[in-house]
């Protein structure tokens, strides 16, 4: 177990702000987590239990204590002639586990390569690409729950996924630590291709592979984000807007270029850059903040934003995306105070 008192959190968000926390815990296993829950002093604390930071946004110091897990490690729990269950601790890096399953030839999570993170966060995410979303391949997400220290396993139906959602976001009702994740891959793998740029990629392949895929996911990822190493960011700093049929057929009348996706419930999906690069944000730079240059949805930290005037530039899209369309945009990023 690590414990620091007033720890800066630089290297734990991908915006790489200089904030700093009360107190910063790391556990090695479910017992070390148990102990850190039941402690008095934690129990009056507020607290966050974090990933990586890569879809944090830290509006100050946080006054309280961020929980971050060190279980690692990725094995075969189970397998049959086709197919195979991963058992993956929460504090894998998400790309360490795709390199694993590709290198070996399994199937359905190639085209989510190269998505920074750790495995426990991909599960309460539901992380997605290129036509492709975790609760695709989920077979069971174990946990420890906060308030009543008993671990517990979910099924995928369980875990409640939608559009970047699950159940494990909902801290109020169920406060949930992911501890594990088991995923149901193919040994005999069928390719996703249903994204244009990836088809368009390896198209031209006789007989693609995983790792095809994998490749192309990566240049076509390296061509569109920047890389937070670089260049702080959050990935998608919104959600892409969902509406329904009639909305959407008002707005297709006042803009037919407008870009859409077919949605659940007979929802249409708007990809959220298009309406930003509308309102002229896209490159747009205003002191240490910025809309990346090829992709609208990012918003960028030219190196020494705060956090708090991050949180301003993103309302400010937010409201002319709102006054000129209608949508009222939802962060993706999850905003710390
Ligand atoms: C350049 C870039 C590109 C990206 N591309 C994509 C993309 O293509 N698709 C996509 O879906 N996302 C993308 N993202 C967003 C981000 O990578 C994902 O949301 C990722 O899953 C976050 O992982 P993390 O470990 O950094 O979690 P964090 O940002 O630290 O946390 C995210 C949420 O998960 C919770 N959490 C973290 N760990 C646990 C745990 N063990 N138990 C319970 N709750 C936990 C946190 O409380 C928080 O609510 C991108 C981000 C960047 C910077």
């Amino acid at each position: 177990m690590r414990i620091e008192k007033n720890f800066s959190l630089k290297d734990h968000n991908t915006f790489h702000l200089p904030v700093r926390t009360r107190w910063f815990m790391e556990y090695d296993n479910e017992d070390e987590l148990g102990r850190i829950l039941r402690d008095e002093y934690f129990q009056e604390l507020r607290s966050l239990h974090i990933g990586s930071g890569s879809n944090l946004l830290f509006v100050a110091d946080f006054n309280g204590i961020i929980v971050h897990s060190r279980i690692r490690g990725i094995r075969v729990a189970r397998e049959t002639d086709t197919e195979v269950i991963l058992r993956i601790g929460a504090a894998e890096p998400w790309d360490d586990v795709v390199r694993y399953a590709v290198s070996r030839g399994w199937g359905g999570i190639e085209n989510l390569s190269h998505i920074p993170g750790e495995a426990g966060a991909a599960a309460v995410q539901n992380i997605g690409a290129y036509g492709v979303e975790l609760k695709d391949v989920v077979d069971s997400v174990e946990t420890f729950n906060q308030l009543t220290f008993e671990p517990h396993t979910y099924t995928v139906d369980a875990c409640q996924y939608a559009y970047r959602h699950s159940i494990f976001k909902d801290e109020q009702r169920d406060p949930h630590i992911v501890t594990h994740l088991n995923l149901r891959l193919q040994k005999r793998p069928v390719l996703r291709l249903d994204y244009t740029p990836l088809r368009d990629a390896i198209g031209a392949l006789a007989s693609p592979t995983v790792s095809d895929v994998r490749e192309a996911v990566g240049a076509i990822r390296h061509s569109k984000l920047p890389n937070p190493e670089r260049l702080g960011n959050a990935g998608s700093f919104f959600m892409n807007p969902l509406v329904d049929r009639a909305q959407f057929d008002a707005l297709r009348a006042l803009h037919p270029d407008i870009p859409s996706y077919p949605a659940p419930d007979g929802r249409v999906k708007i990809p959220a850059g298009w309406l930003i690069e509308r309102c002229g944000f896209k490159g747009l730079r205003e002191g240490e903040v910025g809309v990346y240059e090829h992709q609208a949805l990012i918003i960028v930290n030219h190196g020494h934003a705060t956090g708090d005037e991050i949180a301003l530039f993103a309302e400010r899209i937010r409201r002319t995306v709102s006054d000129r369309f209608g949508i009222l945009l939802t962060p993706e990023v999850r905003y710390v105070e």
